[in-house]
């Protein structure tokens, strides 16, 4: 075989697979792919337009510029996190993080705990790395519990696998559910327990609903065994500049700064002046998309509940119907949908195995074809 037989074990993205179907079609309306339909805020733009014209086009320092390394640490303190520019690496958009994360933390045949359903990038950079995913359920609440990973480490190790990091996301994609204090004590308790790293992709941090967003790295003695990923594609819609950043301890830090340098060397410049502003100047813009996102949320919710079962989501943009009372799979259910309604949303099977049952719907997409798309699947559902 020509190619890495860890590579090849991998399977395509069921996002990504799915999506190949609605490419160019203008009729579907799609509630699927977890992207704001927002521009960049324009002051965003501007900086970012004004500094190509300065001709500021160069490398940055591998860390990332020194000043939004220092917005990001006052910034971060918003999410009980007390930290030093020195702490703060910018990368390209988190899912760079994850990789570097998970390639600084893991030797060949150590276990990562991975939340399902999740989204779908854990898993196969684990195995890139040469890690050992282990998934954790947490349907039917989507929460996690200490019991279950506690469990789930235990037997990891009967089979000479220790469980070097555990993964958690919240406000979670697919489900849009997020984390209170005493979950994260929980999670807190395990990482101790095993003394295993925690990596906390934050992404939705700013779109949190129902409760303030607090990071598990702001607990006691735990920034010292977490590393907090962030970034700018979700809060300030700025996917395509591929910005985000790592908060972690410096011997991790390091580690992960070596991989940094060598495979990407720094995140693009013209992103990161971009992202400067946001941070500086940009809070009045995000309020605004937020609270576009909060009154979808709660129109969307209120509408599919009279045909399908759904957990109230607590942030990000997305909500996770169970249709499997339906009596289809979700990948039917999707593909019925998709062909006989026009509508498109993701199947939950593409989040890992407990997924099965639920569908993901992306609510970043203005209100009038987010109206038409749940009529649609309203009706759907009362034909079957
Ligand atoms: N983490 C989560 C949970 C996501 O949902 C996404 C994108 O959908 C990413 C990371 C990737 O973010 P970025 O655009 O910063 O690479």
């Amino acid at each position: 075989m020509r190619v890495s037989e860890r590579v090849a074990s991998l399977k395509p993205s069921g996002i990504r697979k799915f999506f190949e179907l609605i490419i160019g079609r203008e009729d579907i309306i799609s509630l699927g792919v977890g992207e704001p339909d927002f521009p960049v805020p324009w002051r965003i733009r501007e900086e970012m337009i004004y500094s190509l014209e300065k001709g500021i086009t160069s490398y940055t320092s591998n860390y990332g510029i020194y000043e939004l390394r220092e917005c990001i640490a006052k910034y971060y303190a918003k999410f009980g996190v007390k930290c030093s520019p020195e702490n703060v690496m910018i990368t390209t958009g988190v899912s760079e993080a994850v990789d570097i994360a998970l390639r600084a933390i893991l030797n060949p045949g150590e276990g990562v705990l991975i939340p399902e359903p999740c989204y779908v990038s854990y898993m196969p950079l684990t195995v890139v790395t040469g890690g050992v995913a282990i998934s954790y359920p947490t349907t039917p609440d989507f929460i996690p519990t200490y019991e279950e990973m506690i469990s789930l480490a235990n037997k990891a190790e009967e089979n000479d696998i220790r469980i070097k990091a555990v993964i958690v996301n919240y406000p979670n994609n697919p489900t849009g559910v997020s984390y209170t204090k005493s979950v994260l004590e929980e999670i807190a308790d395990f990482a101790v327990e095993k003394d295993a790293i925690i990596i906390s992709d934050e992404i939705y941090a700013e779109l949190s609903y129902s409760f303030k967003h607090e990071s598990v790295a702001s607990l006691n003695g735990m920034f010292d065994r977490t590393v907090v990923l962030n970034g700018f594609s979700k809060a300030y819609s700025m996917t395509g500049f591929r910005v985000g950043y790592a908060i972690a301890p410096e011997d991790i830090f390091d580690a992960m700064l070596k991989i940094h340098q060598y495979c990407m060397l720094c995140a693009p410049v013209t992103s990161q002046i971009g992202a400067m502003e946001a941070l500086k100047n940009g809070q009045n813009d995000l309020e605004e998309m937020k609270a576009e996102y909060l009154r979808r949320r709660n129109f969307f919710v209120k509408r599919i509940k009279k045909v399908l079962e759904v957990r109230k989501p607590d942030g990000a943009f997305y909500a996770f119907p169970l249709i499997a009372e339906t009596g289809l799979s979700s990948e039917e259910f999707a593909k019925k949908l998709l062909f006989e309604r026009k509508v498109a949303v993701v199947p939950g099977s593409a989040f890992g195995d407990c997924g099965e049952g639920y569908i993901r719907c992306a609510y970043a997409v203005g209100m009038d074809k987010l109206r038409e798309a749940v009529d649609r699947i309203v009706e759907f559902v009362e034909s079957l």
